[in-house]
């Protein structure tokens, strides 16, 4: 099946009154006829649901449409995109361990990277792509590599395939956020990566009304027991020792579970994700095409133009478009903010991926808790504006840009 009929349809389990997909299961506990079945759950030797902590029939139905559509063994719905990178991250890493990480990240990730040093666990960061730099990084300590898809808000493409060959000679997994590519552009399991971590309050959900994420594993990374020293009190599960450990260790231990609503709002909006996210891509590519040839005191940062340094990469790896984010640069701060000030159409908020266009100052935001150094190695500059472009008539979109630059 191609990629907008597996939206509607993978993974979906008609429930036994005849409702097309799981409804909301709004229970914390759920009942069971005997003690010894609750044991038997209790112990993972019985499927079935005991307190939606650990698990709810809702969020698995989440869980299975994204474990297909990613082409996965498994997937852990949690509370938000933060709470996926930690757990995931979590399960394999322990004190005195360390991660290699693309520089250019979500600035909450730099944080949770930064904050997990408190525990012993520290993250060198590399330029994305310099394969010397990430070659040198790599010591006897090290257990994870994790890089975004298109980096965001610098909006850098990473060649996956390349980056996970190297991680995989180094016998360390790959994780991959994908949140600004999302599914529907790019399956980073079948181009290597091992994990995926998708934020699915943005494109997945694409109405901004779930705080949510997922992580995704492939089933095929083969841990080394001793190297991976907290995963082997899950040997017993084989292939699905790492998910096994997530489930049953800080996932539940820390409450990162998914609201059932959540999941549900989620898979209502996972079957038009197809849609929206052309859209969105066609729309980000003809206003930054329409931004460059007729702005050249403004830099336009966008993967799909052929003068950006990750044109090639993003050609290569993405058939259907470049994503729905554009940067501008606009000379300062404070032409940034005029600008973002007169826009009558986008929203000024801090997210992404929504059905209508959002714009952000990243520098005073989003990276407000990074260093100068960090940063800029995230490609967040003072006169940077980043556009998360929606769903809108593009031509709309280009006169109230036309008429906000104007007056900037
Ligand atoms: C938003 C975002 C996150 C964090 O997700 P939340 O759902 O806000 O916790 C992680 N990575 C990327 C690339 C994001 O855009």
């Amino acid at each position: 099946m191609n990629i907008n009929t597996e939206l509607l349809h993978a993974g979906v389990v008609r429930d036994a009154n005849g409702a097309t997909f799981t409804p909301i299961y709004q229970n914390s506990a759920f009942a069971q006829d005997s003690a010894e079945q609750l044991e038997k759950i209790f112990e993972n030797k019985a499927m079935g649901y005991c307190y939606t902590r650990v698990g709810n029939p809702t969020v698995t139905s989440f869980e299975n449409r994204i474990t297909k559509l990613e082409g996965g063994m498994a997937s852990i719905a949690c509370s938000s995109g933060m709470a996926a990178i930690m757990n995931a991250i979590l399960g394999i890493v322990r004190s005195g361990e360390e991660i290699i990480s693309s520089a250019s990240l979500y600035g909450g990730t730099i944080d949770l990277f930064r904050d997990l040093e408190e525990f012993g666990i520290v993250t060198h960061f590399v330029k994305n792509n310099d394969w010397e730099a990430i070659e040198a990084a790599f010591n006897e300590r090290t257990r994870a590599v994790f890089a975004e898809t298109i980096g965001n808000p610098c909006l850098d493409v990473t060649d996956v395939e390349k980056l996970a060959e190297i991680a995989h000679a180094h016998h360390v997994p790959l994780i991959l956020d994908n949140t600004t590519a999302t599914v529907y552009l790019f399956q980073g399991l079948k181009h290597g990566a091992d994990i995926i971590i998708n934020s699915s309050s943005k494109y997945i959900n694409g109405n901004s009304n779930s705080i949510s994420g997922i992580i995704t594993y492939s089933g095929k990374f083969r841990f080394d027991f001793d190297k991976y020293e907290g995963l082997s009190s899950y040997k017993q599960y084989g292939s699905m020792a790492y998910i096994a450990k997530l489930r049953n260790s800080f996932f539940r231990d820390t409450g990162a579970c998914l609201a059932p609503m959540n999941a549900y709002l989620n898979q209502l909006g996972l079957e038009t994700l197809g849609l929206r996210m052309q859209r969105q891509c066609d729309n980000a590519y003809e206003l930054a095409s329409w931004l460059e040839q007729n702005y050249p005191d403004i830099t336009v940062n966008y993967p799909g133009l052929a003068g950006s340094l990750w044109h090639e990469i993003a050609k290569k790896q993405f058939s259907k478009g470049f994503g729905g984010i554009l940067t501008l640069r606009l000379g300062s701060k404070e032409r940034a903010f005029r600008f973002i000030n007169a826009l009558q159409i986008p929203y000024i908020i801090s997210n992404i991926g929504d059905t209508k266009t959002l714009v952000i100052h990243p520098g005073s935001t989003i990276a407000l808790h990074s260093t100068q150094k960090e940063r800029e190695a995230a490609g967040v500059y003072e006169d940077l504006v980043r556009v998360s472009v929606g769903i809108e008539d593009v031509e709309d979109l280009k006169d109230d840009f036309a008429q906000a630059i104007a007056q900037s």
